[in-house]
């Protein structure tokens, strides 16, 4: 398609915001989700190449995604009536997830990080689930400024297999899962729907062999995209 490789070079894409050389949300089919996604993205979130926010974004029918740093309510949020206690936030702190629910990936957990007892009873109950998109610091600044997360439901992931990302990202990344890797695990083990995580992670592993594949030609300096994504803000 040479109309749309030429209006790309002059942009990034308008849909999911990368570089047309890491565009993979043509082949994006939104899934029909029941428990609904909310993405809060810390304004400051500068991973433009391997931000996955977008794409988990465009990848559910039912899904939310907010660029700022607080707001008043999870209903403010959302633009209607909900009850926070049948939303889960991914929580920050998941060190002990793997022991405290073993072959559970995801875990409901208290106010101090310890599983629920009732596993089974408190996910039927979630509704939706909501992701803080950026870097660690950037996740806790979001955690902290919205004292409506305190009365949301809380889940830790403890994934079996690790992320894609690999050795791709340098910085520490809660969960050491990408957002669109977060949100698979979480709603395709909520909804019991395995093929909603293989369908996400297949649009990320095509993201991250794009990347790859941009890094492995030789850099021309600005026409780069690693320059030119490194370079981009969101419109
Ligand atoms: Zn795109």
């Amino acid at each position: 398609m040479p109309e749309e490789a030429l209006a790309a070079a002059d942009g990034d894409c308008p849909r999911c915001g990368k570089p047309a050389t890491l565009c993979v949300c043509a082949e994006i089919a939104p899934i029909d989700n029941r428990i609904a996604v909310l993405i809060l993205q810390h304004p400051q979130e500068q991973d433009a190449a391997l931000g996955t926010a977008q794409l988990t974004h465009l990848s559910f029918k039912r899904a939310t995604l907010k660029i700022g740093l607080s707001w008043p309510s999870l209903a403010k949020v959302l633009g209607r009536s909900v009850d926070p206690r049948r939303w889960a936030v991914l929580y920050l702190g998941s060190a002990r997830a793997s022991q405290i629910a073993r072959g559970r990936e995801v875990v409901a957990v208290d106010r101090k990080g310890a599983a629920l007892p009732e596993q089974d009873a408190a996910l039927a109950e979630i509704e939706g689930v909501i992701l803080l998109d950026g870097s660690w610091s950037q996740a806790k600044a979001l955690w902290w400024r919205n004292a409506w997360l305190l009365k949301c439901r809380r889940v830790v992931l403890a994934p079996h297999r690790p992320s894609r990302f690999g050795k791709l990202r340098r910085e520490p990344r809660r969960e050491s899962l990408s957002t669109i890797e977060a949100a698979a695990l979480l709603v395709s083990r909520l909804e019991a729907r395995p093929e909603i995580e293989t369908t996400l992670s297949a649009t990320f592993a095509k993201l991250l062999d794009r990347y790859r594949a941009t890094r492995r030609q030789p850099s021309s300096a600005s026409s780069s995209p690693a320059a030119k994504a490194a370079s981009a803000t969101t419109g």
